[in-house]
């Protein structure tokens, strides 16, 4: 479902559309490159446990508005855990994750390197971005979506 007023909060409103094609894109791009490397995940989801996995999760300015976009309830985290877990600890935002969820795996296949997975989608949105002027940033994810759903904006604007 789209969300003009999380669209407009991160500064997507005008090239909206735009902006859901290329993300469509890229995330399926990706999603193909890390099938390619058959890395394995039984889907534990103790990495979205971020206090008890040790990590927090970042994401990108277009990946927030992307999903802004889509999900069907903006949810304000209660703990330090990702708010689209549900009771039985599985995603219930699978097909719109940011990239940073598509591209951890706890075990990697020998030879996947996340980290050049994760570069390449982000070399890309600083290129889609940087030629349609827009600015590229990092936001975390609980306090971004803690901040859309107070209607504030986010990031570096
Ligand atoms: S990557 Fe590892 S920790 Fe995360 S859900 Fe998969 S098996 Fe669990
Ligand atoms: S979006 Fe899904 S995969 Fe990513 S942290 Fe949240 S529940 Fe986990």
């Amino acid at each position: 479902m789209l969300s003009p007023a999380g669209l407009d909060q991160l500064g997507f409103a005008s090239i909206g559309d735009e902006m859901i094609d290329f993300v469509t894109g890229l995330y399926r791009e990706l999603d193909a490159r890390i099938a390619d490397a058959d890395s394995r995940c039984a889907n534990c989801q103790l990495c979205c446990n971020f206090a008890r996995a040790r990590h927090r999760l970042f994401v990108t300015n277009i990946e927030l508005a992307y999903f802004a976009a889509h999900v069907d309830r903006l949810r304000s985290p209660a703990a330090a855990t990702c708010p689209y877990l549900d009771q039985a600890q599985a995603c219930t935002v699978r097909p719109i994750r940011p990239i940073a969820c598509r591209t951890y795996f706890c075990q990697p296949a020998e030879g996947y390197d996340p980290a050049q997975a994760t570069e390449q989608a982000l070399s890309e949105i600083k290129g889609f971005l940087n030629d349609r002027g827009l600015p590229y940033y990092y936001v975390e994810w609980l306090e971004s979506l803690r901040r859309l759903t107070a209607g504030l904006t986010v990031g570096a604007r």
